[in-house]
């Protein structure tokens, strides 16, 4: 296990950001949890949506009192190569699931579990590559409450992964889903449905003045004169950037000044991502107007910032998702956002009121060439989206609902 380092936040810088009754309710649920410590772990400390929640997270639940820590996993590649698969099982593609294939993920979690040496009042396992730490912890973790938090859209797993984790996360003493629906009726656990949360005081999300957004993304050979359509995500068949290319095609057919940016970071657990930059590379063939970015060509947490700032249209194409934090930091930013209609997206977006959800190719370049001709609608439709945002999905929101389980849990 690797820790990491979190910094510090301090949540009055929050309070001209979201509404005082929610900072009240945060400080009354604090009190009690104060001196608690708290270890969360997970399987990379970049290059996703886990990630990127807990580098927030923390260092607020710090900043109100308790003694949070954050672990990684420790690994190869093999590992990450069966998780990967795991990741996509639980999302609904078929999983060989033979006796060496989980000799390996329980052996790994065997090791990292025994590296668990201090006493901590809470664990919280991040998404199925820890999961089984639990079961082989010393002690058998008596007197920590144990929660495991899914990320990612579980409603129609592969059935034989499903019954091979399920003893595994039955042995928590709390799930924690995005959605209801992502949890089976057998699951046997005590459920707590909480959707995750972007930072808006992060580089990723600060605000940027547009000529600063503007300066950074000309060093990438963005035209600033002309509408950028843009897809920040991992490179995953489910996030689907080529269906991305063929919707940009669509539009470019009608606008041919139109450009299109596809961002994505490469994830140390997700072994899958370079094969797939390869394919979309060559997908997207020599088109000048197609940039295909990522933290290999130094965009960091900035660049994505002003990239989503600057585009005319925030794509999400996803034709499975979690949540989608990439969703709602394009509506922080009051950008129009057409995206894939599925798993977390819907509560971020009302489709027609705060962005567009489309089921296809076709769709989605409908709702860009409608938000490219009628900019001043469109953007009346994203400043609803940043109010949205405001209510929902901002960390302090996050940070409530964790101090308000920890309580439930103290107290059961
Ligand atoms: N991200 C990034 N750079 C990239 C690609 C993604 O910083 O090149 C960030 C993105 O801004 C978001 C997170 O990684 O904060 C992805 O989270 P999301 O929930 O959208 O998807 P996940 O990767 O967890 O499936």
């Amino acid at each position: 296990m690797r820790d990491v380092n979190v910094g510090r936040k301090y949540l009055a810088e929050y309070q001209s950001i979201v509404h005082k009754e929610l900072m009240a309710e945060i400080r009354q649920l604090a009190e009690p949890l104060r001196g608690k410590r708290v270890l969360h772990v997970n399987a990379t400390s970049f290059g996703g949506g886990v990630a990127e929640i807990l580098y927030t997270l923390l260092p607020l639940m710090n900043d109100v009192g308790l003694e949070a820590e954050w672990q990684v996993m420790t690994a190869d590649s093999e590992f990450f190569n069966v998780t990967k698969s795991f990741h996509n099982g639980l999302q609904g593609a078929p999983v060989e699931l033979g006796a060496a294939t989980r000799e390996l993920y329980e052996e790994v979690n065997r090791r990292n579990a025994a590296q668990l040496s201090r006493h901590y009042d809470f664990v919280v396992i991040h998404d199925p590559q820890p999961c089984a730490m639990r079961a082989w912890v010393a002690d058998g973790g008596e007197g920590t409450r144990w929660l495991w938090r899914c990320h990612i859209d579980t409603s129609t797993p592969d059935a034989s992964l499903y019954d091979y984790l399920l003893p595994f996360i039955r042995r928590y003493d709390r799930a924690v889903y995005t959605m209801a629906s992502y949890a089976p009726d057998d699951l046997g656990v005590p459920l707590e449905v909480v959707p995750p949360a972007i930072d808006p005081l992060a580089p990723k999300n600060m605000t940027l003045v547009p000529d600063d957004a503007h300066y950074i993304v000309r060093q990438f050979g963005i035209d600033i004169e002309r509408p950028l359509l843009l897809q920040v995500s991992r490179f995953d068949p489910w996030k689907d950037p080529l269906g991305v290319v063929d919707a940009y095609r669509q539009v470019k057919a009608h606008r041919p000044e139109v450009q299109l940016a596809l961002i994505g970071s490469m994830a140390s657990d997700d072994p899958e991502g370079w094969e797939y930059l390869e394919k979309l590379h060559a997908y997207v063939g020599g088109d000048p107007d197609v940039f295909v970015l990522s933290n290999l060509d130094n965009i960091g947490s900035v660049e994505v910032n002003a990239f989503q700032s600057h585009a005319a249209v925030v794509l999400q194409k996803s034709t499975r998702e979690g949540f989608g934090l990439t969703v709602s930091e394009g509506l922080w930013k009051a950008r129009p956002v057409v995206a894939g209609g599925v798993g977390g997206i819907p509560l971020q977006i009302e489709d027609g009121v705060t962005g567009f959800l489309v089921d296809s190719g076709a769709s989605c370049a409908e709702r860009c060439l409608e938000i490219l001709e009628r900019p001043d609608w469109a953007q009346a439709m994203a400043r609803r989206g940043k109010e949205h945002v405001r209510r929902h999905f901002l960390t302090p929101r996050l940070l409530r609902d964790d101090l308000r389980i920890f309580n439930e849990l103290l107290d059961g």
